[in-house]
Order: structure tokens, then sequence, then C-alpha cells
């Protein structure tokens, strides 16, 4: 194998990792200089890679293993979505701040280029119910801390965090504590 193209690897084993990176588009200082930023688009519109993707994220976890999914704002909707309908489950938006329509639980938090706050509908979750949070990239971690913050707030139990792409480099899995951390593709 050519220097060009390293293996790829992710925690769904190297087909699958290997759908996500042909599927992603780098474009350097994106949205601000310094930012690679990773553009999952042409993934999301390859529907051969992107149903072989979502139902390994399906095999992944097991049959009765969550019970709703949650996705972020706003690729993470598009995963989310598809999860949800591949099992049969409903799907809990979590959203930037000031679009829901009903009082809600925020959480505000530092992003790899900026600041952002996240909100879900309060009696989002029943108490207790088993939420697999999906997004599209794991970065500083931030997001996804606050995240699993809201869904605790809300009185769901985070059964799960699952990302196409994990930057490895900037260590965000380690802010997300004990939860377990599926990615597809870590680079
Ligand atoms: P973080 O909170 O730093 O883990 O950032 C993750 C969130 O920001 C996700 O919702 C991503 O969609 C987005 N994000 C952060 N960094 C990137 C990047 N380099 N390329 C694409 N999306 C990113």
């Amino acid at each position: 194998m050519s220097s060009e193209n390293p293996p790829v690897t992710g925690d769904s084993g190297p087909e699958l990792a290997a759908l996500v990176a042909g599927g992603t588009v780098d474009v350097l200082d994106f949205p601000k200089p310094g930012i690679v930023f990773k553009d999952l688009m042409p993934f999301f519109g390859d529907g051969p890679a992107f149903r072989r993707v979502v139902d390994g994220v399906v095999a992944h976890y097991g049959p009765d293993s969550f019970d709703v999914v949650a996705g972020v704002e706003a690729r993470g909707f598009v995963l989310a979505a598809a999860i949800a309908y591949a099992t049969g489950l409903g799907v809990v938006p979590v959203r930037k701040a000031g679009k829901l329509p009903r009082p809600a639980f925020s959480a505000s938090y530092a992003l790899e280029y900026g600041e952002a706050t996240l909100e879900v509908h309060e009696g989002a979750f029943t108490p207790g119910q088993r939420v697999l949070v999906v997004d599209d990239v794991l970065a500083t971690g931030g997001t996804a801390a606050a995240t699993i913050d809201l869904v605790e707030q809300a009185g769901g139990v985070v059964a799960g965090f699952t990302v196409l792409m994990e930057l490895g480099f900037l260590d965000g899995r380690e802010r997300l504590g004990g939860h377990k951390v599926h990615a597809l593709l870590t680079v």
C-alpha cells in the first residue's frame, strides 16, 4: 500500500472505515483559517455506502441495546434518522439554541472553532430511556459532552455515542468519561 493511501481504521473495522473515508472531502480553512473541515456530504449522498454504514451501526450495538436515537444538529440528524428507521425506533433532535418551541434544557460548550449552545425539549425522553447519541464528527468532544449532559438532564440514559469520524489527535473521547464511544473512522 502506498504512503498516499494509509490504512484506515475504526471501531467497526476497515471496510466501514474505508466507506466513510471515501466519502469525505477535506476542506482547508473552513469555517475559519487553520481548520480542516471534514465534509461528509459525498458519503451521505452515496446510497450503498450510507446504508452499509447504518447497518453496521445497528449491528455494532446488537438487538435491544437502545430505545431511541438522539441526533445533534445538523448532520447528526441525517444519521440519527436513518438508524431510527432501521431499528424501528424514534429520533430526538438535539438542536442549536433558540430553535425549539417548548421549554428546553440547554448546555453551552466550546467547539474546535467557536462556542455553541445545544438544547433538548424537557420531556424528550421517558425516565431511564436508553439513548443512542449520534453525530457526524467527534473533534474536541465538547459537543458530545454537552449532548450527553442534556440527555441526562432530560432523564435519559446514554447507551452509546456513535460518530462517523473521530479526529483522534484531539482526544475528544477522553472527555466522555466512561461512555461507550463508537467511531466508524478514526483519523
Ligand atoms: P467538538 O465539539 O469539538 O467535538 O466538535 C464536534 C462538532 O463540531 C460536530 O457536531 C461536528 O459536526 C463539528 N465539527 C468540529 N470539527 C469539525 C471538523 N474538523 N470537520 C467537520 N465538522 C466538525
